[in-house]
C-alpha cells in the first residue's frame, strides 16, 4: 500500500469551500486550508499529467506514482503492462457540482487520436474516455437522447423549438418509427439547433423564458421546463437550454451509477458523484459553457441513439462490497461499507487499484502482518497481486473513550475503490433487458443456463480491438 498526495481542480462550476465533498476531502488528504470562496470542483486520483498523483512514502520527497509505476511495473500486473504499456489505465475522481458542466461527447480512440494530433493544446492526450459516474448524492444529469415518443412531445409542447427547426425536419421528426432510433432525422434536427447564430439562439431562448415564467404563474411546469429555467439562469443565452430538450433528464440515488461509452451527449446538472474514467482528459463541448466549443466536430462525432441509459446499482461481491462493472476494458468501482468492528479480507486482483477512505476509521494489515492505521481523506495505490485485510474501528476508542469516528454518528468505515481486475470484457457483466423483467447477469456463460431463457439474440462486435465483445438480449 502507498499513500497518495492527490490534487483538487477548482473548475467555477464545482461547490465552494467546506460545502464541497471534494474541497472537504481535499483539506483533510492534503492537510492545506479549504479557502471559503473557491470552488472544489473535481479530485483527481492517477497519473493524468493535468493533475497527476504523488507517491509518499515516509520521509522521502514525494514521487510522480506515474514515474513509481515505470520503476515498478510489476504493481500493474502482467497484463496491464501489456494492454496499456505500462500506464495506469484509468483515472479515478470525486466531483461536487454546484452548476451544470457543459454538454459534452469523448471521442472514441480513433477520433481522440485524430484531434490530439491537430488540436494537442485543447486535446491533451490520444486517448479515449468512457466514464461513469456513481452518485454520493442525490445526482441528476443529462444524459443520451430522449426517445422518439418524447421528441414529439417536444415539438409539440416547445413551439420555440419547433420554430428553429426547418419544417423538413419536423416533418421527418414526427414521421420516426417509435421503436427506432431517430438516426438522420435526429441528426439533422440537433446540429440545426446546436449551429444557430448566436443572436437568433439569444433572441428564441427569451421567449422561450418569458412564456415559462408566465406559464409558472398558473400551471405546474414539468422538470424538463423546470431544468430549462435553471439552466438559462447559469448560462444565459446558451444553446445549450434548448438541448437539453433533447435529453434523457436522469436523476440517481445515491449508489446508483451511469456509464457514457464514446460519443453518448451528456450533461452532469447537480449533486456530487464518484467518478472513473480511462486516463484520459478529452471532452468535445457544445453547450453551457464559457469554454471553447467544438459544435461541428460534436454534431458529427454523436451516437444519434435514443432512449434512456443503463443505471447501475452494483453487484454484492462481499458482504460488504458493492461492485460496478461498466462495459469496459480499463476498470471497474467497488463501494466498500464496513460497520464498526467488522473486518474483510480482501483479496489479490491481478490489476491496480487505488483507495479512497470516504468515511470513519480503521486500519489496514498486510499479509506480512504491517498495519497501519486509516482515516477518512486517506488515499492509497494498491499493487497487483496483493492481498490484505480491513479492519473497521470500533465504536469506542479503549485509548480515550471517545468514539471512533468522533462521535459524528458515522459508523461505517467507507471506502471506494478503483481498479482494473483481469476479467476479460467478454466475461463483464452484461445487461439483459425485455420489456417486463429486467435482470443483471455477472457472466455471459451464465446468461447460456438460465433456465427462463426462451431465445437470446447474441450480436458479437469484432471490430472492437481485435477482441470479441458480446452483447446480450433475452426475449421472454
Ligand atoms: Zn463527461
Amino acid at each position: 500500500m502507498l499513500r497518495l498526495q492527490v490534487i483538487a481542480q477548482n473548475y467555477d462550476w464545482g461547490r465552494l469551500g467546506e460545502e464541497s465533498e471534494v474541497g472537504r476531502l481535499y483539506g483533510i488528504s492534503s492537510g492545506n486550508d479549504v479557502k471559503p470562496d473557491v470552488p472544489y470542483a473535481e479530485l483527481w486520483m492517477g497519473t493524468h499529467p493535468s493533475g497527476p498523483s504523488y507517491v509518499c512514502d515516509g520521509d522521502k520527497e514525494p514521487e510522480l506514482l506515474r514515474e513509481w509505476l515505470l520503476k515498478h511495473p510489476e504493481a500493474l500486473g502482467e497484463n496491464v503492462v501489456k494492454q496499456w504499456q505500462g500506464e495506469l489505465p484509468f483515472l479515478f475522481k470525486v466531483l461536487s457540482i454546484a452548476k451544470a458542466l457543459s454538454i459534452q461527447a469523448h471521442p472514441d480512440k480513433r477520433l481522440a487520436e485524430f484531434l490530439h494530433l491537430n488540436q494537442p493544446h485543447l486535446y491533451k492526450d490520444p486517448n479515449h474516455k468512457p466514464e461513469m459516474a456513481l452518485a454520493l448524492t442525490r445526482f441528476e444529469a443529462l444524459c443520451g437522447f430522449v426517445n422518439p415518443e418524447e421528441l414529439k412531445e417536444v415539438l409539440e409542447t416547445v413551439p420555440e423549438i419547433r420554430a428553429l427547426l426547418k419544417e423538413r425536419e419536423v416533418e421527418m421528426l414526427l414521421n420516426v418509427d417509435p421503436s427506432k432510433s431517430g438516426g438522420t432525422a435526429l441528426q439533422e434536427a440537433f446540429t440545426t439547433i446546436m449551429t444557430l447564430e448566436k443572436e437568433t439562439v439569444a433572441e428564441t431562448l427569451g421567449e422561450l423564458i418569458t412564456r415559462l415564467k408566465k406559464e409558472k404563474q398558473v400551471r405546474k411546469l414539468t422538470l424538463k421546463e423546470e431544468l430549462a429555467l435553471v439552466l438559462e439562469k447559469q448560462y444565459p443565452d446558451d444553446v445549450g437550454v434548448f438541448a437539453s430538450f433533447f435529453l434523457n433528464y436522469i436523476h440517481l440515488a445515491p449508489g446508483e451509477a451511469v456509464y457514457l461509452s464514446a460519443n453518448v451527449p451528456h450533461a452532469y446538472i447537480s449533486g456530487e458523484c464518484v467518478e472513473c474514467m480511462a486516463t484520459s482528459d478529452n471532452v468535445v463541448r457544445a453547450g453551457l459553457t464559457p469554454k471553447f466549443r467544438d459544435t461541428e466536430i460534436l454534431c458529427s462525432m454523436l451516437k444519434y441513439e435514443q432512449g434512456l441509459p443503463d443505471v447501475l446499482n452494483g453487484s454484492l461481491v462481499s458482504p460488504y462490497t458493492r461492485r460496478y462493472s461498466p462495459p469496459f476494458d480499463e476498470f471497474e468501482v467497488d463501494s466498500l461499507d464496513l460497520p464498526e468492528g467488522k473486518s474483510l479480507e480482501f483479496s489479490a486482483v491481478s490489476g491496480p487499484s487505488i483507495f479512497l477512505v470516504f468515511n470513519g476509521t480503521g486500519s489496514i494489515r498486510s499479509v506480512e502482518g504491517k498495519s497501519f492505521a486509516v482515516k477518512r481523506g486517506d488515499i492509497f495505490f494498491q499493487p497487483a497481486g496483493n492481498q490484505f485485510t480491513l479492519l473497521a474501528k470500533s465504536g469506542v476508542d479503549a485509548s480515550n473513550g471517545v468514539s471512533a469516528n468522533g462521535g459524528k454518528g458515522v459508523n461505517t468505515l467507507r471506502l471506494f475503490r478503483a481498479g482494473k481486475d483481469d476479467v476479460p470484457a467478454l466475461e463483464k457483466k452484461s445487461v439483459v433487458k425485455s420489456t417486463a423483467v429486467e435482470i443483471q447477469v455477472e457472466r455471459v456463460r451464465q446468461i447460456t443456463t438460465a433456465a427462463v431463457l426462451l431465445s437470446l439474440d447474441l450480436l458479437i462486435d469484432l471490430t472492437h480491438k481485435g477482441k470479441l465483445r458480446v452483447k446480450a438480449r433475452v426475449v421472454f
